[in-house]
C-alpha cells in the first residue's frame, strides 16, 4: 500500500531480472530491460524540462513503449494522462486543455486521425513513437539521448501523488478526468493479485486497452505486481486472442464481456487449444449469465466476476473462485479487502438488504478526484470519501451486489420503471442471439418506449414476433420490447462495452 508504482518496477527488476515481462508481437522484454528503458526515458523527459507533477499525454495502442511511458513518466511523479487512442480532435483538445499535458506521445494512426497540427500549438513537446516528423521529438531518439542520464531524487507519496489521470470511457457524457494516486492502483492490483492467487508464473493476455483502467491496472499493473508476464494485443480481434492464449500459454485472461463472447462465438473456437488457461475477470460491463456459464464449461476459465469504474480504479467486488454457482452468475460478488458498499435512496439514506439503490463505495481504490473540476468532484464523492456510482443495485444479507442497471439508463415507460438488464439477460439465454441490448426510445405519449436491438447468431433467423412471444412467456407485459430490430452489430467504445447513447441515437435516426 505504501510503495510508488516505480518502486513496483524496481523490486521486480531487481528480484526477476531475466523474466520476461511482456510481448507486444514486435518486441518481448524483459524486467531488466523494461527498467532500462525506462530510466532512459525518464531521463529524457527529465531533459525535456518536465518536472514533478505535470502531465504527460499518453496516445498509444497496446505496445511496449506504452508501459515504458507510463512507468518513466511516473518514476520522476510527473501524471501519465492516457488518451483514448478512439478520441477525435473535438475530444483531444478539451483533455489536452483540461489537463494541459506539457507533452504528448502519438503514434502514425492518432497523429493522421486528429491531424498532428492540431496537436504542435497545444503542448510543449510532441514524442511521435514508430514513425518520424521533422516537426516532433521521436521516441528512439529520446531513449539514445537519456541512456546513462541521471535521475534527480524525486519524493514521491504514493497516497497523495497523482499517478494517472484517467478520462472516462464517454459511454454517457463528455470525458472527466479522475485523478488515481499511486496507492489507488497498487491497491487495486494488489486485490485482483490475491483473489486470483497470481504469481511470477502467470502469463496475463491484454486484449483491453492500456488506457483503460481494466487494461492499466487490472491487467498491466497487477502483472508488475506479481512480478509475471504479460501478452499485449495491440487491436482486438477474437481469433488473435484464441491464438495469442495457445501460442503464449496465457493463464489470466481478462475481458469485457463482448469480447468473451466473440472469443466463444468464433467458428475456429474448438481448434484452439486452450489447456493453459486457468481464471481471469470479466467486468466493465453486465455480464450475461449465459456467457460465465459457457467460459467455465467451454474455455475451462475459472473465471471472477468484477465491478468497478474508472473512478474506483477497477475492481471493487470480486466473485470469488470457490464462489457458488448462484453468485458467480447473479452478482458481482462482494466488497474485496476493507472495500464498504453500501445502497442508498435519492435522500442518500441506506437501504436495507434488498433494496434498490444507488451504489456507494468506499475504499483506497476510489479516486482522489475529478482534475480541475470541483463541482463534478462534489457531486461524485462526499466529504467521507464515499463515490456514487450511478449504478443502481442491492445488496443481499451476505454483502453480495446485484447490479440493476446504470441510473441513467432506467427507462420509464408511462410510469413504470424498467431496467434494460433484466431483458437483456433474457435476450442472451436465447439460443439463436449472440448480442443484445435495451434501450429507451422517447415516445409522445408513453415518455419512453423500449427497443431491443439484436444481433443473431451467425446463419440463425429470426422474426420480431418470436422474440416478442418468447419474451412474452417470462417478463410481465409492460417490460417487452415495443420493438425488437436486428442489427448487424452494436457501437462499441474503445474499451469493448455496448456505447448505448450511440446505439440510442441510431435506433431514433433509422425507426423515427
Ligand atoms: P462514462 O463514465 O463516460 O459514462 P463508463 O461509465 O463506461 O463511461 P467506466 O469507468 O469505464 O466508464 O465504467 C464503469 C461502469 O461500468 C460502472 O459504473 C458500471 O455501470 C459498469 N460496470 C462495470 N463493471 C460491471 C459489471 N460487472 N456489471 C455491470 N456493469 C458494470
Amino acid at each position: 500500500k505504501n510503495l510508488t508504482v516505480s518502486q513496483i518496477l524496481d523490486q521486480a527488476a531487481e528480484q526477476r531480472p531475466d523474466h520476461e515481462v511482456l510481448y507486444d508481437l514486435f518486441r518481448r522484454m524483459t524486467y531488466c530491460e523494461l527498467q532500462e528503458e525506462v530510466e532512459a526515458l525518464a531521463a529524457a523527459l527529465v531533459r525535456m524540462g518536465v518536472r514533478k507533477g505535470e502531465r504527460i499525454g499518453v496516445c498509444l495502442p497496446n505496445w511496449h513503449e506504452t508501459a515504458a511511458i507510463y512507468l518513466a513518466v511516473a518514476k520522476i511523479g510527473a501524471i501519465v494522462v492516457p488518451f483514448n487512442t478512439r478520441y477525435r480532435s473535438h475530444e483531444v483538445a478539451h483533455i489536452v486543455q483540461n489537463a494541459q499535458t506539457k507533452v504528448v506521445f502519438v503514434c502514425e494512426e492518432f497523429a493522421e486521425h486528429i491531424g498532428i497540427d492540431l496537436l504542435l500549438p497545444l503542448v510543449e513537446h510532441v514524442v511521435t513513437v514508430r514513425f518520424k516528423r521533422s516537426e516532433a521529438a521521436d521516441y528512439a531518439q529520446l531513449l539514445l539521448e537519456g541512456r546513462g542520464g541521471t535521475l534527480p531524487v524525486v519524493d514521491i507519496d504514493p497516497v497523495e501523488d497523482v499517478f494517472c489521470i484517467l478520462y472516462t470511457s464517454g459511454t454517457t457524457g463528455f470525458p472527466k478526468g479522475a485523478m488515481l494516486t499511486h496507492q489507488n492502483v497498487i491497491y487495486t492490483a494488489a486485490q485482483t493479485v490475491e483473489t486470483l492467487a497470481c504469481g511470477a508464473e502467470d502469463v496475463f493476455l491484454v486484449p483491453v486497452p492500456l488506457f483503460h483502467v481494466f487494461g492499466m491496472i487490472s491487467c498491466f499493473m497487477s502483472t508488475l505486481l506479481s512480478q509475471a508476464r504479460m501478452v499485449l494485443q495491440e487491436k482486438y480481434k477474437a481469433v488473435d486472442a484464441l491464438r495469442l492464449i495457445e501460442q503464449e500459454r496465457v493463464t489470466v485472461h481478462h475481458a469485457v464481456p463482448t469480447m468473451f463472447i466473440l472469443e466463444l462465438n468464433h467458428p475456429d473456437f474448438s481448434t484452439f487449444n486452450l489447456s493453459s488457461l486457468r481464471t481471469g475477470i470479466i467486468a466493465a460491463a453486465p455480464c450475461p449469465a449465459e456467457t460465465i456459464k459457457q467460459l467455465r464449461e467451454k474455455m475451462g476459465l475459472n473465471i471472477c466476476v468484477s465491478y468497478g469504474a474508472t473512478e474506483t480504479s477497477a475492481a471493487v467486488t470480486f466473485t470469488l473462485l470457490d464462489d457458488e454457482e448462484t453468485n458467480i452468475l447473479e452478482t458481482v460478488g462482494k466488497g474485496a479487502f476493507e472495500a464498504e458498499i453500501k445502497i442508498v435512496n435519492d435522500q442518500k439514506e441506506t437501504l436495507e438488504a434488498g433494496q434498490v439503490g444507488e451504489i456507494v463505495c468506499r475504499s483506497l481504490g476510489v479516486m482522489k478526484g475529478y482534475y480541475q473540476a470541483p463541482e463534478q468532484t462534489h457531486q461524485a464523492l462526499d466529504t467521507e470519501g464515499w463515490y456514487y456510482t450511478g449504478d443502481l443495485g442491492t445488496l443481499d444479507q451476505n454483502g453480495y451486489l446485484r447490479i440493476v442497471g446504470r441510473k441513467k439508463e432506467m427507462i420509464i415507460r408511462g410510469g413504470y420503471n424498467i431496467y434494460p438488464r433484466e431483458i437483456e439477460e433474457l435476450l442472451y439465454r436465447h439460443p439463436k442471439i449472440m448480442e443484445a441490448a435495451v434501450v429507451g426510445l422517447p415516445d409522445s405519449v408513453m415518455g419512453e418506449i423500449v427497443c431491443a436491438a439484436v444481433r443473431l447468431r451467425e446463419n440463425a433467423v429470426a422474426t420480431e414476433e418470436e422474440m416478442k412471444s418468447y419474451l412474452k412467456q417470462q417478463l410481465a407485459d409492460y417490460k417487452v420490447p415495443n420493438r425488437i430490430v436486428f442489427v448487424d452489430d452494436l457501437p462499441l467504445t474503445a474499451s469493448g462495452k455496448i456505447q448505448k447513447g450511440r446505439l440510442k441515437d441510431r435506433l431514433m435516426e433509422t425507426y423515427e
